[in-house]
């Protein structure tokens, strides 16, 4: 069975579609400056590419409407009609405490997911009218929600409670959510295959290393701790985001600087992390062309990030007490060698030893520990698309 895997945000839009049997991609594209001036992209093997062509997008509607006439196109399409679109799978942001799993989505599910809209509210919107659209163009099929913070729900509360004043867990929700999710679960099942094991038996540490990262305990199978909280601020250093900082901070610098808090976050969120440390880049591949030619805070701004990353590994396998393998995923995790050997440095007490020979790859699942390595560690290239289209094939079945 197809499934079109649609991640709608306020103004764009990316799909694919694939088959989760055989993890077959037959097209992918995005549609962005939706109500703006539209354009669209489109890529099938052996098709002829739209790369960003102008088309009308007032609205996701038409947004849609274009995907479905771009994929049931008699000469560059890959279906011959939306009847071989057995499901849509719609990645949703947030799902609070209200969603453990994937769901069909159904009037009730929509309102749900409209409740907790307050804990996302640049993204949960706008994951919405895609929903929407999708729904008005596409009557009969079914619809899936999956949600990045579904997998962390089975942390136990010690690790998602913050110690505030109880009721703002109780009346306000105030708790560690975890993001990521679809992807710490998509590469820990690829662990478990990778290593012949049941995931069961397994612990294991997962990092997600992208423009956002975060660093994910999964023991059993299941998320017993995440580094991102009750917003994806949290954790550790990002390409722009602090991560995780004393609190006193923004006392001190909104004062001192007249701040709101408004602008305050905007520091955090989009100047800070290692491109706010670095005055270089918050791309990994500056910093290392920059710390290559001797730059100082190009050098730190790597050297905090792999230190805070390892710091997590050294948390996690405490918290889980001890770990099988760790991995390394997403942009950074699976492209950037250097900070993968520099995140693992120091580790061989704990029986952790990476292969640099191994680790001398990009983007290929693969094991870059030693062959005599306690703990393995492992790249994965993350796919949440696909873990998308497997969630809502099962569900829809
Ligand atoms: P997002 O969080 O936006 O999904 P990605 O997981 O795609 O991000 O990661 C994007 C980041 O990956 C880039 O900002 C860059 O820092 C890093 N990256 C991509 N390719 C490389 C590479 N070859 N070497 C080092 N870093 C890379």
């Amino acid at each position: 069975m197809n499934i079109l895997v649609i991640n709608a945000g306020s103004s764009s839009l990316k799909y694919q579609l694939l088959d989760p049997e055989n993890g077959v991609l037959l097209a992918k594209g995005l549609c962005e400056r939706i109500g703006i001036d539209g354009k669209f992209t489109y890529k099938a093997e052996g098709k002829n590419t739209l790369d960003a062509v102008d088309v009308a997008m007032p609205t996701h509607s038409e947004a849609i409407q274009a995907v479905l006439n771009a994929l049931t196109d008699k000469e560059n399409g890959v279906v011959s009609s939306m009847a071989e679109i057995g499901a849509v799978g719609h990645r949703v942001v947030h799902g609070g405490e209200k969603f453990a799993s994937s769901v069909v989505i159904t009037g009730e599910v929509m309102a749900a997911i409209e409740e907790c809209n307050p804990l996302a509210p640049l993204h949960n919107p706008a994951n919405i009218i895609g929903i929407r659209a999708c729904q008005s163009l596409m009557p009969t099929t079914p619809m899936v929600a999956v949600f990045d913070t579904a997998f962390h729900q089975t942390m136990p509360p010690a690790a998602y409670m913050y110690a505030l004043p109880y009721a703002y867990y109780e009346n306000d929700k105030v708790r560690r959510y975890g993001f990521h999710g679809t992807s710490h679960k998509y590469v820990a099942g690829r662990a478990a295959a990778m290593l012949g094991r049941p995931i069961e038996e397994l612990k294991l540490i997962s990092c997600h290393l992208g423009n956002g990262s975060s660093i994910t305990a999964v023991s059993g199978g299941k998320s017993v701790d995440t580094s991102m909280g009750f917003t994806p601020l949290a954790g550790v250093p990002m390409g722009t985001r602090s991560g995780d900082l004393d609190a006193g901070i923004l006392q001190y610098l909104m004062n001192k600087y007249q701040m709101g808090i408004d602008e305050m976050l905007n520091v955090l969120n989009k100047k800070s992390g290692v491109e706010g440390l670095s005055c270089v880049s918050s791309d990994f591949r500056d910093l290392e062309s920059a710390a290559g030619k001797g730059d100082a805070k190009a050098a730190l701004a790597q050297e905090k990030f792999a230190y805070e990353v390892r710091k997590y590994v050294g948390a996690y396998a405490a918290a889980m007490g001890g770990v099988d393998a760790v991995i390394f995923t997403a942009g950074v995790g699976e492209n950037d060698k250097a900070i993968r050997s520099m995140v693992c440095q120091g580790l061989e007490y704990m029986g952790l030893k990476l292969d640099a020979g191994a680790n001398d790859v990009r983007g290929k699942e693969t094991v870059i520990s030693t062959a005599d390595s306690k703990v393995k560690v492992l790249l994965i290239p993350t796919n949440e698309e696909l873990m998308i289209a497997m969630d809502t094939a099962a569900l829809v079945k």
